[in-house]
C-alpha cells in the first residue's frame, strides 16, 4: 500500500496562551494604538521593540505594519530616492522588489548559487551599479557575510538585510540582521512569529533609526519608543522626514511578545524537522541537497532541494505524484507564478535582464514549508514519499 501525508503545509502552530491573554487584556482596555497609553504605562508596541532589540543585541528596535513596510522604510531611511539602483536577489519573493519598485526606485537582480544564496561573483560584478543592495535571506539561506561585507564596503554600499525568513539565524556568530545597517522582519503568519501582519526593523544607527521612527508615523510623539534613540537625535532630522504611517499596533505586539520569548525553543524544533528531511532524502539518485556552511547556525522553516538539469515535464510529474500523496512540493522554475512562488523574470515592471546561470538553479528550486505542526514522523514521512516519487521518475527518465 502506498502511504499518503494528511497534514496540512499551511497551518501554524496556534498563538500561546499567553499571547492570547495578553491581547485580550489590550482588547479590554482599549488602547490598541501604540501612542494611547495610561499614565505611566509603556505601550506593548513599546515594550516588544525593547525585547526584541535585546534579544539580537541592536542598540534600536522599531515595530512596523509589515515585512515589506519595514523595507521600504528602511531604504527611504537611507536615501534611495526614486530613479535609484537597488541591488537585491534575484531569487526572492515578491514583496522584496516590490519595496523597491514603491519608492520608484529600480531592482537591479543578482544572480542566485547553487546554495541558494546571493551569488557572490555576480554581486561583485553589479556592486558599481548602485548604492543599496537590499539583501534577502531568502528561505533562510545565509551567504558568506564576511565576503559580502567586504565587497559592499570596498565598494561603498549600504546592505540592508531582508530577514523574513532568518529571525534568530546567525552567520558566525553574529544574528542576520546585524551585518547591515538596518535589519528587517517580518511577523506575517508564515514567518518566525506570527501577528498575521507585522514588521520589526533593528539598527544601531541613532540617525537613521530616529528617521525609520518618524517615517513609519510617530507623528512628535518619538519619545514613547523605548527602544529608539535619544530625542536630540529627531531634533535633527524632524523638519525633514515625511511620515508614511505603517505603525504596529498594540494588539499585534502583546501576541508577539510571548513568541519572541520562546523564539530559540521554536527554531530548535524547526532545525530537528529540517534534519529529519534532509536525512530521510540523502542520497536519493538525481536530488541534490543545499550544502550549509559550518558558520551559519541557520533556522530552517522550509525546506529546499534541487532537481537539477531535470527535464521539466519530469519536475512536474514529481510534484502531481507527490501532491496526490499528500505532499505539496512549490517548484520555483515554473513559467507561471504560483500562490507564493514567482521569478525574477515575472516581475516584468523591473525589466530585468536573462541570468542562464540562475535560470538553471531556480528550474530546479523545490521548496516545502516546515510548520511546526508537522511532528518528527509526519517529516520522515514527508521524506519517504519524495523520496519514493523522485527515485521513480528518475528511473523512468534514465531508461
Ligand atoms: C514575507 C516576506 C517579506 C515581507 O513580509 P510581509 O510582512 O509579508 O510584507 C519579505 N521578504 C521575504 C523573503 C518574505 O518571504
Amino acid at each position: 500500500m502506498t502511504e499518503k501525508f494528511t497534514g496540512n503545509f499551511t497551518q501554524q502552530a496556534p498563538i500561546p496562551q499567553a499571547g492570547i491573554d495578553a491581547a485580550v487584556r489590550v482588547m479590554q482596555h482599549g488602547r490598541l494604538h501604540r501612542y494611547n497609553v495610561a499614565d505611566g504605562e509603556v505601550a506593548e508596541a513599546s515594550l516588544l521593540e525593547q525585547e526584541f532589540a535585546a534579544t539580537l543585541g541592536a542598540k534600536y528596535c522599531l515595530a512596523v505594519a509589515s515585512g515589506g513596510y519595514a523595507m521600504c522604510t528602511a531604504m527611504r531611511a537611507v536615501g534611495v530616492k526614486a530613479g535609484d539602483k537597488v541591488l537585491t536577489n534575484a531569487f526572492t519573493l515578491a514583496p522584496v522588489p516590490g519595496a523597491i519598485a514603491s519608492l520608484g526606485a529600480v531592482p537591479v537582480f543578482v544572480g542566485v548559487a547553487e546554495e541558494l544564496v546571493i551569488d557572490l561573483d555576480d554581486l561583485a560584478q553589479k556592486v558599481s551599479d548602485a548604492d543599496v543592495l537590499l539583501l534577502s535571506h531568502m528561505r533562510g539561506h545565509i551567504c558568506d557575510m564576511d565576503r559580502l561585507m567586504a565587497i559592499c564596503d570596498d565598494a561603498d554600499v549600504t546592505v540592508i538585510e531582508d530577514c523574513a525568513h532568518t529571525m534568530g539565524a546567525k552567520w558566525g556568530g553574529t544574528f542576520s540582521g546585524r551585518h547591515g545597517v538596518f535589519g528587517c522582519y517580518s511577523t506575517q503568519t508564515y514567518k518566525h512569529i506570527n501577528s498575521g501582519e507585522g514588521g520589526l526593523l533593528i539598527s544601531d544607527d541613532a540617525e537613521l533609526m530616529a528617521k525609520a521612527t518618524m517615517l513609519s508615523g510617530s507623528y512628535m510623539l518619538y519619545d514613547r519608543h523605548a527602544a529608539g534613540p535619544d530625542k536630540e537625535v529627531y531634533d535633527a532630522i524632524k523638519y525633514d522626514t515625511p511620515n508614511v504611517s505603517g505603525r504596529m499596533d498594540n494588539l499585534r505586539a502583546a501576541i508577539l511578545r510571548p513568541q519572541l520569548a520562546n523564539l530559540s525553543a521554536q527554531c530548535t524544533a524547526w532545525n530537528d524537522r529540517y534534519r529529519v528531511l534532509d536525512q530521510g532524502l540523502a542520497e536519493t539518485p538525481g536530488l541534490t541537497l543545499i550544502d550549509r556552511p559550518d558558520q551559519e547556525a541557520f533556522v530552517a522553516s522550509s525546506h529546499q532541494f534541487l532537481l537539477l538539469d531535470w527535464a521539466e515535464s519530469a519536475i512536474r510529474d514529481v510534484v502531481s505524484r507527490c501532491a496526490a500523496r499528500g505532499v505539496e512540493l512549490k517548484w520555483f522554475g515554473a513559467d507561471e507564478p504560483a500562490a507564493f512562488t514567482s521569478k525574477y523574470t515575472s516581475w516584468r515592471y523591473a525589466n530585468p535582464t536573462p541570468m542562464p546561470a540562475s535560470d538553471r538553479i531556480l528550474r530546479g528550486v523545490m521548496d516545502m514549508r516546515l510548520p511546526l505542526t508537522f511532528s518528527l514522523d509526519d517529516c520522515a514521512q514527508i521524506a519517504r514519499i519524495i523520496r519514493a516519487e523522485v527515485s521513480a521518475v528518475w528511473q523512468s527518465q534514465s531508461v
